[in-house]
C-alpha cells in the first residue's frame, strides 16, 4: 500500500474540516493552539512510518497517554486493576463525576478521566514514578529520547485541576484511590502534558497491532491482553461518542483533548491523527473524518 499518497490525499480531503470546533480551552495552555493545524502518520507492524501535513510536530498528548499507563498497569500488576475500574462505555462525558456515586466510585472504563487516575494510582503502587514509567516506556517504543513532559501544561492543568481532584477525593472516600491524591494528580497532569508527534505515537503504539509486542521484540502484553485492551478502546476510547467512532472509523481508538487521536489496524498498522479543534464530546472533528476516510478508501477496518 502506498501509505504516503493516501495521507496526502485524505489530509487534501478534510482541509475543509480543518478548524471546525475548537481546541480544549478548560485547560488554558491548550487553547492557544493553532486550530489549522492537521498532520496524520501510519505506522506499520515493521516500524516503517509515512506522514502527511504536521505528522512531525509535537502536541500534546492528553488522554492518548492513558493507553499507555493501562498497558504498563496491566503488564506490570495483571487483571488485579479490573477490580477497581470496569470495561463499559459510560455514556458521559469524560470527566463526569455523576455515575461514581451509583457505582459506589467504581469507575466505568480506563479511558474517562476517573478511570485513568484509577489505573495511574495502580501504576503509582507498582512502581513509585507512575508518570516517568510512562514517559520511558513512550520513548522505548517510539524511539525518541527527547520526549519530554510539558512544565507549562501541567502546571496550566493543574492549577485547572478542580474537577478531577473532585474525581480523585471521591474515589478515595470509596477506598479506590490509595496515594495521596495531591501525588496522584501530579502524576496524571504529568503523564497528560507528554508532547509528541503523530510519526511518535503511531511508532510507540505498534505493539496493539503488534499483538503485545514491543519494539524490540519483547513481550509486554499476552496476544490475550492486547486483543482486550483494542476492545476496550473501540467500545470507549472516545468517551460519549465511542458508538459513533465505531460507525464511522471501525476501529481500536483513543483520543485526547489535545486534538491527537491513535487507532490501531491490529496484525498491520498504526494510525495517528491531530488536529486541535474538537467536537463537543472532545474528539478532533478533521481527525475523525480523516480516519473515517482511512478505513474507508483502504477498506483496514476491523469489520
Ligand atoms: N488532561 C485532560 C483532563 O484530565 C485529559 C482529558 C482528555 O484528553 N480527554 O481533563
Amino acid at each position: 500500500m502506498d501509505y504516503k499518497a493516501l495521507l496526502d490525499r485524505i489530509a487534501q480531503e478534510v482541509a475543509p474540516l480543518v478548524g471546525s470546533g475548537t481546541p480544549a480551552e478548560y485547560i488554558p495552555a491548550l487553547a492557544t493552539v493553532d486550530p489549522g493545524r492537521f498532520g496524520m502518520a501510519v505506522a506499520d507492524v515493521d516500524g516503517n512510518v509515512y506522514g502527511s501535513g504536521d505528522w512531525e510536530r509535537p502536541f500534546s498528548t492528553q488522554s492518548v497517554t492513558k493507553v499507555f499507563a493501562l498497558a504498563l498497569a496491566l503488564s506490570l500488576g495483571g487483571d488485579d486493576l479490573w477490580e477497581r475500574v470496569g470495561r463499559e462505555p459510560s455514556g458521559n462525558p469524560f470527566n463526569s463525576l455523576v455515575q461514581l456515586e451509583y457505582e459506589n466510585g467504581i469507575p466505568r472504563n480506563p479511558f474517562i478521566n476517573a478511570g485513568a487516575l484509577v489505573v495511574t494510582d495502580r501504576l503509582q503502587t507498582l512502581t513509585g514514578d507512575a508518570s516517568s514509567e510512562v514517559l520511558g516506556f513512550l520513548r522505548q517504543e517510539s524511539g525518541n529520547q527527547e520526549l519530554a513532559f510539558a512544565q507549562e501544561v501541567a502546571a496550566s492543568e493543574s492549577e485547572h485541576g478542580d474537577r478531577n481532584a473532585a474525581l480523585a477525593h471521591f474515589m478515595a472516600s470509596y477506598g479506590n484511590i490509595v496515594n495521596p491524591v495531591p501525588v496522584l494528580l501530579d502524576h496524571y497532569f504529568w503523564q497528560c502534558s507528554i508532547e509528541m508527534s503523530c510519526a511518535d505515537l503511531a511508532l510507540a503504539a505498534r505493539f496493539l497491532a503488534r499483538h503485545g509486542l514491543r519494539a524490540d521484540g519483547t513481550r509486554l502484553l499476552t496476544r490475550s491482553e492486547a486483543k482486550q485492551m483494542n476492545a476496550v478502546m473501540m467500545t470507549c476510547g472516545t468517551y460519549d461518542a465511542a458508538g459513533e467512532f465505531a460507525y464511522r472509523v471501525g476501529l481500536p481508538g483513543k483520543s485526547g483533548v489535545g486534538g491527537g487521536i491513535i487507532a490501531v489496524v491490529p496484525g498491520r498498522c498504526t494510525v495517528c491523527v491531530w488536529s486541535p479543534a474538537l467536537d463537543e464530546q472532545g474528539n478532533s472533528v478533521a481527525g475523525v473524518a480523516a480516519l473515517d476516510r482511512f478505513t474507508t478508501l483502504t477498506g483496514l477496518s476491523v469489520f
